[in-house]
């Protein structure tokens, strides 16, 4: 019999596993709190529980481990970047950033990526499998039990689309914010999304609290389309009037992510148009300076060129921030020490 991923599993089904298996009510919080409050890494570290119970534990159920591969600490921010190596061998990436609100990490939703965008490390070599809802949780406790910290914010920004791997998302949004467990406020959350569109429609139904990010980085369908092929399977306008009903059904503001590329997305003209497509949609313009990997060839748009952009948003009424590079010395964006790391293996 296979063993059941139990740091996977809600609390009532957990409950309801433990029952059927003759325990009384109250192990299942026991055994709960150990698992998503104190991260136990094994069954034999609930020392307030029976050797007997943990044996049959241990026969039925297993907490997947998460070893630290790689650990890199900026030397300008405290920014950690993790390469973790999961049971099967394969590699994911998180990074750690130190704010003054508190410690908020950044995690994967998938072993590599199948979206294609043209500028991103994470998709270069496709998706090879989807992370369980405990592999995107282990990224938080690890990097706390690492740290001796708590984590108050998270983004699921890392390696992987999140709207591919849904239901798995779902899950983990439902653990992390778990009162039983790590409680984490629903409000602390940002998912990122390149615009899976049914899928946005889907989330909005939830009416989830949490932010959503739109990596829109292109003002129409022609630039669009050239650095992100989801665009040619949903037009801008599709993705825009998905991510208007979001915002009236949840009433949160989406925030648009904005990468900036020299030559590519990043003219006067650019902006104009942008102002004008995102007009009345209650949202935040993030502009990000590309992050240059080598294999894509792209460069970053310059700081005045940035600064343009964003005045010609702000005189349109938008807010716009400017993404703090955190983590410049440690390659502290998607995808790039997975690269590394494979390429040393192979
Ligand atoms: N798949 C999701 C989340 C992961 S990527 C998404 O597309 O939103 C997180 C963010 O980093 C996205 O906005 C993505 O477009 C951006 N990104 C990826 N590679 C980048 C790079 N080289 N430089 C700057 N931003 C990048």
């Amino acid at each position: 019999m296979e063993k059941r991923d139990i740091l996977s599993m809600s609390f009532s089904e957990l409950s309801a596993v433990l029952s059927d298996m003759g325990e009384p009510s109250f192990r299942a919080k026991q055994i709960y709190s150990w698992l998503h409050e104190f991260a136990a890494p094994s069954f034999d570290d609930m020392t307030n529980i029976s050797k007997t119970l943990r044996k049959s534990l241990n026969d039925n159920f297993v907490i997947i481990p998460m070893a630290i591969e790689k650990k890199l600490i900026s030397e300008y921010d405290d920014t950690v970047k993790y390469l973790f190596r999961l049971y099967d061998g394969e590699h994911i990436e998180s990074v750690l950033m130190k704010y003054k609100y508190g410690y908020s990490v950044c995690v994967s939703t998938q072993v590599g990526c199948r979206m294609g965008c043209k500028f991103c490390a994470s998709t270069l070599n496709g998706m090879v499998r989807n992370l369980a809802p405990s592999e995107i949780l282990s990224q938080i406790y690890t990097a706390e039990r690492d740290n001796n910290i708590k984590i108050s914010h998270v983004v699921l920004m890392g390696m992987g689309e999140p709207l591919d791997n849904y239901e798995n998302v779902l899950k983990f949004l439902e653990l992390v914010t778990d009162e039983k467990g790590h409680n984490m406020s629903m409000r602390r959350i940002s998912l990122s999304t390149c615009g899976i569109v049914p899928k946005i429609y889907e989330l909005a139904e939830k009416n989830l609290q949490l932010t959503l990010s739109v990596s829109l980085h292109a003002p129409n369908d022609k630039i669009r389309n050239e650095m992100m092929p989801v665009s040619r399977r949903w037009s801008i306008d599709e993705l825009l009037k998905a991510c208007r009903y979001y915002g009236e059904k949840t009433h949160r503001r989406i925030s648009f992510e904005y990468t900036m590329i020299e030559g590519v997305n990043d003219t006067d003209e650019c902006a104009r148009e942008l102002a004008k497509r995102l007009r009345g949609i209650l949202c935040h313009v993030n502009l990000i300076p590309v992050n240059e990997v080598k294999e894509t060839g792209l460069k970053k748009s310059s700081r005045d060129r940035i600064e343009r952009f964003s005045s010609i948003l702000t005189e349109k009424g938008f807010t716009v921030t400017v993404r703090r590079k955190m983590g410049d010395d440690i390659n502290a964006s998607c995808g790039q020490l997975r690269r590394s790391a494979e390429a040393n293996s192979k």
